[in-house]
């Protein structure tokens, strides 16, 4: 059991963790005054060879993705990208889905996930030969299909419909380790190291990010390298939730991945145009007996959130059932 304090704006808190059961318990208490700000706790410097540490890929019917496959993983390959998501956004043939899983196997990509739709011929021994032939760190995950089934922990099929984007956070996905928790430190653990290329092969640090930087296929190995070196597409690889209004007083804040970009206020910090679906303030998520908004427990100014001690004590009061 190890413990780890925090102290935000009208709370004490304390985080039990149990990373046996990779579970954990949060105590919290209000306390009197804004604490000094130099608990910010130095982690180890992180630091991984690649220059491009995950990469997500989308294919529909109609990119040339699907022909340019090669080359794309080609490319990863020389920043060392070792992690890749796949996501074909169609049913997609056999042919298709094998050209991928060969061209995974050409280059040296460590991880490689495909997410897919169902078809039938999805659902074949050809298919299973395909992917459990490739190697144990290749996984295939078909979404919308008749069956929830799991061949081998490498091939997945669930009935559910494949994920959109959304920036819906929940207390589940969090995942407690030391290498998330030292590249928060000085890191955007959502943005550091990603690179997103689209259906029309354009390239982006992530999905959600608005600018694009050219097409793929446009560049030479050595244009790409000092594309994503450059500090226009790094942008947000060093904005970490200390530097973020009201993640900044998060709990969450060192194994939160969050996807939402975010911007400048101005004065500093950084704020996000949608609002996250937990409350630091009095601890709760949306959805649970007691939850308001964060603009129930204080005032957003130029400067950030000034959380309002006061009304939060109401707020938990309520809670309380006092
Ligand atoms: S407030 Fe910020 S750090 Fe906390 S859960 Fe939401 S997005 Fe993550």
């Amino acid at each position: 059991m190890n413990t780890n304090k925090v102290i935000v704006d009208g709370y004490c808190r304390q985080v039990l963790m149990d990373f046996v059961k990779r579970d954990y318990v949060l105590r919290s208490k209000p306390i009197a005054s804004r604490p000094s700000s130099n608990l910010q706790i130095e982690g180890e410097r992180f630091s991984i060879p690649s220059i491009i540490s995950n990469a997500v890929v989308d294919i529909d019917k109609h990119s040339e993705n699907i022909n340019t496959i090669d080359s794309i993983f080609s490319k990863l390959q020389l920043l060392l990208c070792r992690h890749i998501v796949v996501r074909m956004l169609y049913p997609p043939s056999l042919k298709d889905v094998r050209r991928i899983f060969e061209a995974s196997v050409s280059y040296n990509i460590h991880e490689m996930l495909l997410i897919t739709n169902f078809a039938p011929q999805l659902y074949s021994n050809s298919l299973a030969r395909i992917v459990l032939d490739s190697n144990r760190l290749k996984a295939m995950v078909v979404f919308n299909s008749p069956f929830d089934k799991n061949l081998d922990n490498i091939i997945h099929f669930y009935r559910r419909r494949m994920p959109k984007t959304t920036f819906k956070k929940e207390s589940s996905e969090f995942v407690c380790n030391p290498w998330l928790y030292n590249e928060s430190i000085r890191h955007n653990t959502y943005f550091h190291k990603k690179l997103y290329i689209n259906v029309d092969g354009q390239i982006k640090n992530a999905p959600e990010c608005p600018n694009s930087f050219g097409q793929i296929a446009q560049f030479f190995p050595s244009e790409l390298l000092e594309l994503v070196r450059s500090e226009e597409f790094a942008e947000f690889w060093h904005i970490t939730k200390d530097m973020c209004c009201i993640c900044s007083d998060c709990e969450y804040r060192h194994m939160c991945v969050d996807n939402r970009v975010p911007y400048s206020n101005g004065h500093g910090m950084f704020r996000h145009r949608v609002a996250c679906t937990y409350n630091p303030y009095i601890a709760r998520w949306q959805g649970q007996p007691g939850y308001v908004p964060v603009e129930q427990c204080g005032e957003f100014t130029p400067e950030g959130f000034v959380p309002d001690e006061e009304r939060i004590e109401r707020v938990l009061r309520g809670i309380a059932g006092e």
